[in-house]
């Protein structure tokens, strides 16, 4: 069967580390053309421009947007109203009613979309999901700890109006958490560390409500030396189950399960071939709880000042 003709749209740090690695070994998507005002892809057309890429190759009936979550939208909704599929990096957009609006011209137009969400592509998400099925959970404590200077060298945008901060990669954390939870949580409070010359949060405290009870909370920092901390337990009556390095690894009351080797190489080459479905199958899949959480904790969370950042 012949491979569908997809388009990468912004080329930087996680179309070069991810996705062109991704869709290079894909049996599903043929790498067809780029789009990138400062790069070039080796072996494809490029673009500088979007809107001649997609004049230029009706062949291609699907678009990735690797850009950041504040420029995505008016992609998304050309790419849309040229009447390509969609697929989005992680945030989906900058606010939700961009997505919402985004999702109701996809369905209006019989496209897919495909809001991504990378970590719960993780090795032991659905491991997760299935043993917390039938427990009766007490306590769950999510704990994400990386170095902003590591993960986003120099990207200015992070900081920036609908960069996200922190909930940048806090969101990989609240994705996993929205998939594993058998019951549905809610903010109750949040505290957002904002450093001095930045628009938003480098640190992140926050508290939710669990229907029966179960005390919930989640702990993020930005600006952490050492390793990468992604670590989600759930204790429950019936035992203790622990994720870590971001669902790469999973301990069932201290005992690693098999496969636990914690790499998350995985989880790009799964979003394609999710994509790849969802486009066969006329579908979409537009879940925007984790988001959902990250405005909660903007509009309730309470600001403290944390002295000025500098890469
Ligand atoms: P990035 O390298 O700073 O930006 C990616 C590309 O977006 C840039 O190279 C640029 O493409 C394009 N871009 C930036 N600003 C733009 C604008 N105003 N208008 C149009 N295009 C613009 O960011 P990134 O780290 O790849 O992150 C991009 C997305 O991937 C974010 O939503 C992030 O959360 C997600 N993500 C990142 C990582 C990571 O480790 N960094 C991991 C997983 C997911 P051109 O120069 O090619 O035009």
């Amino acid at each position: 069967m012949s491979k569908r003709k997809i388009a990468l749209v912004g080329v930087g740090k996680i179309a070069v580390d991810q996705h062109i690695p991704a869709l290079a070994a894909s049996p599903d998507w043929e790498l067809a053309a780029a789009v990138s005002r400062n790069n070039t892809v080796d072996g494809v057309p490029n673009y500088t421009d979007m809107s001649e890429m997609l004049a230029a190759h009706p062949e291609i009936d699907t678009v990735s947007l690797c850009m950041p979550p504040v420029p995505r939208f008016s992609y998304a909704r050309e790419a849309l109203l040229a009447g390509r599929h969609v697929m989005l990096e992680k945030p989906p957009g900058a606010t939700l009613s961009e997505v919402h609006a985004l999702e109701a011209l996809a369905t209006e137009k019989g496209l897919s979309l495909y809001a991504s969400w990378h970590s719960r592509q993780a090795a032991f998400v659905q491991a997760a999901k299935a043993w917390l099925k039938d427990k009766t959970l007490t306590r769950f404590t999510v704990t994400w700890k990386e170095s902003v200077r590591k993960w986003h060298p120099g990207q200015d945008w992070v900081f920036e109006p609908g960069g996200m901060g922190i909930f940048d990669p806090g969101i990989n954390a609240l994705s996993i958490v929205t998939e594993i939870l058998p019951d549905p949580i809610h903010l109750r409070e949040a505290t957002l560390y904002v450093p001095a010359n930045c628009q938003t949060p480098i640190a992140t405290e926050m508290a939710f409500t669990h229907p029966n009870g179960a005390a919930c909370s989640a702990s993020m920092e930005w600006d952490h030396d050492g390793e990468d901390i992604w670590d989600i337990e759930a204790e429950t009556e019936q035992g203790v189950l622990k994720l870590e390095k971001g669902g790469g690894a999973m301990l069932i009351d201290g005992v690693a399960q098999d496969g636990s080797h914690g790499g998350l190489d995985g989880e790009y080459p799964s979003l394609y071939a999710e994509m790849a479905r969802l486009v066969a199958t006329g579908a979409r899949d537009v879940d925007l709880s984790p988001m959902r959480h990250v405005s909660d904790a903007m509009t309730l969370g309470r600001r403290e000042s944390r002295p000025a950042f500098n890469w």
